[in-house]
C-alpha cells in the first residue's frame, strides 16, 4: 500500500493508522514537542478510538525521552486536556484525537501553557525539529517521569457547574429530559454526567466510551437519525450529540428534528450576551443567525479565519467575551479559550430555562436562513480562479462586500457565501446562506459550476 502523507495544519497532525501514522512518528512528535519546550511538564490525554492507547503511549515515550515529565490524564474530551494544562500550570499539552474523522484516523493536537492551540509560528518550529529529527535525548538519569491522574473529567464538570452565566436554579426547575449521543467517544461519561448534575434526566445512547463510532463521526444531521428517533420515542425535551473528542455540540429539538450545529453557537452567544456586554468573535464560515442575534443584543461582531487557533487569537486580541465556530464549537474565554461541548450544553439548557420555551420555539424566534455546505475537488489553479470569479461576482450579486482573509467571502443584503480551500483535504468548501431556499440553491449551483 502506498504510504500516505500525514496531514498537517494548525489544528494538528493527522494520519491513517498504519498508513502514515505509526508509533515511530508519534514518538518522534512527542520528542519534538519536548525538545521545543526544553523542559517542564506536559499533560497528555486521548479520545476513545482503538489506536488511542498505542499512539498515547508512543507520544508519552517521546516526551519522556527528552526529559519532559508527563501527566497522563487518560481518556478525556479535548477541552479537558486544555483545562488540565492551565490548572496544573503545565508547560503544554497533547491530545491524541482525530476529532470528527473516522475511526481509522488519529491525530495529535498541541497546546501551549495557557491550554490553547500552539500558534502557527510555534508550529513551524516544532515541524522543523521533527523534520531534522534533532531531538534533545537525555541519558537514563535525566529522563522525564510519568504520573497518572484520573479525576479531570470531574474537575471539568465542577468548573462548568461553577460558571455564573449558567442559571442552575432555573435549569433544575425545568426538569429537562435530554437524550445524549456521544458516539461512544470521549464525551460518553462527561456529557451525561454534567447534565445529570444540572438536574436533567438523561437517556444515553452510544455512551459506552468504547470507541465504536457506529454512525458518521461528525455531528451533522445525516449522522443523527438514531438520536432523532430516540428523542421522539422518549418524548425528551431535546437531544445532544458531540463529536468523538467532545469539543463540538449539535442539538435535536423536541420533535426529533436536528436544528443544525450552527444554532448551538447562536444559543450560547445569546445566553452570554443577555447577561454580559462585550464583543463576539465568530469565524468566516459561521451562520449569519449568530451575528444577527449578537448584534440585536448590542454586541460588536468580528470575524476571524477558520480554525480554533485563529478564533482564539482574535478573541484575545479584541477582548471578546464569547464566540466560536458555527460547527458547534462554542468558546467562552472566561471559562477557558477552547471549543467545549460541556459549557455549550450548560449554556443551551440555561437559555432554554430562561426563555421558558421548547427548543423548536426558541429556534423559531431566530432570523431564518437557508444554509448549504458543499465541497468539490480542488482545481490546481484555484487561487487564479478565485481572482477571476471575483471579477464576475457583480453579475451574480449586485452590491456586496468581500472579505479575502480566508478564501473569499461575499456578504450581500440577504445572505453570504464563502469559498475556501480546505487545510486538510484536496477539496474546496463552499458555504452559501441566504433568506431564500431557492436562491441559496441557485447560488450554490452557479458558483460550483464556475470551479468545475
Ligand atoms: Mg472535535
Amino acid at each position: 500500500m502506498k504510504k500516505q502523507q500525514l496531514v498537517k495544519s494548525t489544528s494538528g497532525i493527522r494520519g491513517v493508522v498504519g498508513n502514515g501514522l505509526d508509533p515511530v512518528m508519534a514518538s518522534a512528535y512527542g520528542a519534538a514537542f519536548g525538545t521545543f519546550l526544553k523542559k517542564g511538564t506536559v499533560v497528555v490525554g486521548s479520545d476513545t478510538r482503538p489506536s488511542g492507547e498505542m499512539v498515547r503511549q508512543a507520544v508519552v515515550s517521546g516526551l519522556v525521552s527528552v526529559g519532559i515529565n508527563v501527566i497522563d490524564i487518560g481518556i478525556v474530551p479535548t477541552p479537558t486536556v486544555e483545562i488540565a494544562v492551565k490548572q496544573l500550570n503545565a508547560d503544554g499539552g497533547i491530545c491524541v484525537t482525530a476529532s470528527h474523522n473516522p475511526a481509522e484516523w488519529n491525530a495529535l493536537k498541541f497546546f501551549n501553557r495557557a491550554g490553547e492551540f500552539i500558534t502557527p509560528a510555534q508550529y513551524r518550529i516544532l515541524e522543523k525539529i521533527f523534520n531534522l529529527q534533532s531531538f534533545a535525548y537525555k541519558p537514563f538519569d535525566k529522563l522525564g517521569n510519568i504520573s497518572y491522574q484520573d479525576k479531570w473529567i470531574d474537575k471539568h464538570i465542577r468548573k462548568t457547574l461553577a460558571v455564573k452565566t449558567v442559571d442552575r436554579a432555573a435549569i433544575k426547575k425545568r426538569h429537562f429530559k435530554v437524550v445524549v449521543d456521544a458516539i461512544n467517544g470521549a464525551g460518553s461519561v462527561a456529557l451525561p454526567f454534567l447534565l445529570e448534575k444540572l438536574g436533567a434526566k438523561v437517556i444515553k445512547i452510544n455512551c459506552y466510551g468504547n470507541g465504536n463510532f457506529i454512525h458518521g463521526a461528525e455531528p451533522i444531521p445525516e449522522n443523527l437519525e438514531q438520536l432523532c428517533r430516540a428523542v421522539k420515542k422518549h418524548k425528551a425535551d431535546l437531544g445532544m450529540a458531540c463529536d468523538p473528542d467532545a469539543d463540538r455540540l449539535a442539538l435535536v429539538d423536541e420533535r426529533g428534528q436536528p436544528v443544525g450545529e450552527e444554532l448551538t453557537l447562536t444559543i450560547a452567544v445569546m445566553e452570554v450576551l443577555r447577561k454580559t456586554r462585550g464583543i463576539t468573535v465568530i469565524n468566516l464560515s459561521t451562520s449569519r443567525t449568530t451575528a444577527d442575534i449578537a448584534k440585536a443584543l448590542g454586541s460588536q461582531v468580528l470575524y476571524s479565519r477558520v480554525g480554533e487557533a485563529n478564533v482564539v487569537a482574535m478573541m484575545h486580541s479584541k477582548g471578546a467575551i464569547i464566540g466560536g465556530e458555527g460547527n458547534g464549537g462554542v468558546i467562552y474565554p472566561s471559562f477557558h479559550a477552547g471549543r467545549d461541548s460541556l459549557i455549550a450544553a450548560a449554556l443551551v439548557l440555561s437559555a432554554l430555562a430562561w426563555g421558558k420555551k421548547s427548543l423548536s420555539a426558541l429556534v423559531k424566534t431566530f432570523p431564518r436562513y437557508y444554509n448549504i455546505k458543499s465541497k468539490a475537488p480542488l482545481p490546481a489553479d484555484f487561487p487564479a480562479r478565485l481572482k477571476r470569479f471575483e471579477r464576475k461576482a457583480q453579475d451574480l450579486l449586485g452590491k456586496y462586500k468581500i472579505d479575502r482573509r480566508d478564501g473569499l467571502r461575499f456578504d450581500f443584503s440577504d445572505g453570504w457565501f464563502q469559498l475556501r480551500a480546505s487545510n486538510t483535504e484536496p477539496i474546496f468548501r463552499l458555504i452559501v446562506e441566504t433568506t431564500d431556499q431557492k436562491w441559496t440553491e441557485t447560488l450554490r449551483r452557479q458558483v460550483i459550476r464556475f470551479f468545475r
